[in-house]
């Protein structure tokens, strides 16, 4: 360790990430800290009261969450100070009827989640965790849900001996999704079939008895714990880090921000991101629109004054970067490489891939500065598509100012990336400084 570094944060965030291995536990560990912050949920189907200086949250189906911090002047002149980022990761997904039984052998179909990286799910210790639904006769629906993680190293997907796929190292390891994905559950026994034997497990775990359990949601994911490496350990390896530690930081941002502030602060954290956004918690749906409305109704905005707000709004869409490997130099630009532990990135694609403008890039370091903290700027390489993020769809939909920014990071959307210490410290620090109104 280097005793320069300042370690707590980065502790936070990795406990952060070990206990959110899907996005629904992701949403509730969110959810948990707000409570403990005093934070009050709201529910969209009933009747809100809001007080300015208190802080709220609103979940949408479970993995999709908005808190926000009523301010202390009216919205039409102080408008939102919002941060945007994700909670979903690329990942495998259980099929509804996934037991395979073959040679001896039960295995689980999945659907890929996302664009992962699939190679790297090879030779893990993969458990199951998301969502079990259950019947409940109290709620309309019919039915309610609870999380579940199974949490034990259940499942793997053994990679075929080098003698085998002689080329491996030069070719690389591609695997056919629907025939070389099923993971190992076990041997096949003769006193329960496989498909009874994987509900039971789901039973036993949630603790809802096995005829009640009507469907689920379940990732697949990697049960080794976050942790730091590197000479001075000043880099950290996890999964998910792309985007739960921009969550983490924007969260710590809202939570660190007791004063009281003109603006009404506002975290959304959305699921779905790696799916394309377009669903009914996704950033490209009505969630965002649908709250910051109700927030502005419910303070006593008319339409006028609900738009006058957003015309003097910002949103800091906050998603990760694509670090600099001095394996691949081929694949940056010389004059846009950013650098681990060199501070956040502002991302910048002239074709609107990411939402940065001269202005808003300008309104970022402006922030980066008054806390002394470094920044980078980041552009694909021209001749290489770039990817985007929520940013475009949520600035579009409600026509407030956006800029996006990432800490760097190697290994995006592998089962173990890796990213920085001090990016992470930075960042946050970056992002209180934004709520404090500065
Ligand atoms: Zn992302």
């Amino acid at each position: 360790m280097n005793s320069e570094i300042d370690y707590n944060h980065i502790k936070k965030l990795l406990n952060f990430i070990d206990s959110s291995p899907s996005p629904w536990h992701a949403c509730s560990k969110i959810a948990e800290g707000l409570e403990h912050a005093g934070y009050h949920q709201l529910f969209e189907n009933e009747t809100w009261n809001l007080e300015k200086d208190h802080g709220y949250y609103v979940i949408r189906d479970d993995s999709s969450i908005i808190a926000f911090k009523v301010g202390n002047k009216p919205l039409h002149q102080a408008g939102f100070r919002c941060i945007g980022a994700h909670v979903d990761s690329p990942t495998l997904r259980i099929k509804p009827n996934p037991v395979e039984e073959k040679s001896g052998i039960n295995r689980l179909g999945v659907e890929t989640y996302g664009g992962a990286i699939l190679a790297t799910f090879t030779d893990r210790d993969l458990s199951l965790a998301g969502r079990i639904v259950h019947k409940d006769n109290n709620n309309w629906l019919g039915c309610s849900s609870k999380l579940i993680n199974l949490e034990d190293p259940l499942l793997r997907i053994p990679n075929l001996a080098i003698h085998m796929n002689r080329e491996v190292n030069e070719k690389g390891l591609k695997l056919d999704k629907q025939a070389e994905l099923p993971l190992i559950l076990g041997n096949i026994s003769d006193s329960l079939p496989g498909e009874d034997k994987f509900k039971q497990m789901l039973s036993e775990k949630s603790g809802i008895d096995n005829d009640d359990i009507i469907s689920w949601e379940l990732s697949v994911y990697d049960t080794q714990k976050a942790a730091l490496y590197g000479a001075e350990s000043e880099f950290f390896a996890s999964r998910q880090i792309d985007n739960l530690a921009s969550c983490h930081a924007a969260v710590s941002a809202l939570l660190a921000s007791h004063q009281s502030v003109a603006a009404t602060n506002v975290c959304a954290f959305f699921d779905h991101e790696e799916v394309g956004s377009n669903s009914i918690k996704g950033a490209d749906g009505s969630f965002i629109s649908d709250i910051l409305h109700r927030i502005a109704i419910t303070l006593g905005c008319n339409d006028e004054q609900y738009k006058i707000a957003l015309a003097q709004s910002f949103m800091i869409s906050a998603d990760m970067s694509h670090a600099y490997h001095p394996n691949f130099p081929q694949f940056y630009d010389d004059n846009h490489k950013i650098l681990v532990n060199h501070g956040p990135a502002i991302k910048i694609n002239a074709n609107q891939r990411y939402t940065s403008t001269a202005v808003t890039e300008a309104f970022f370091i402006r922030l980066c500065e008054a806390v002394d903290v470094p920044y980078q700027k980041y552009v694909h390489r021209t001749n290489l598509p770039c990817g985007s993020t929520i940013g475009p769809m949520v600035a579009a939909q409600l026509g407030i100012k956006s800029v996006d920014i990432g800490n760097p990071m190697w290994s995006m959307h592998s089962i173990r990336e890796s990213a920085g210490v001090l990016d992470h410290n930075y960042l946050t620090s970056v992002l209180d400084n934004y709520f404090a109104g500065n």
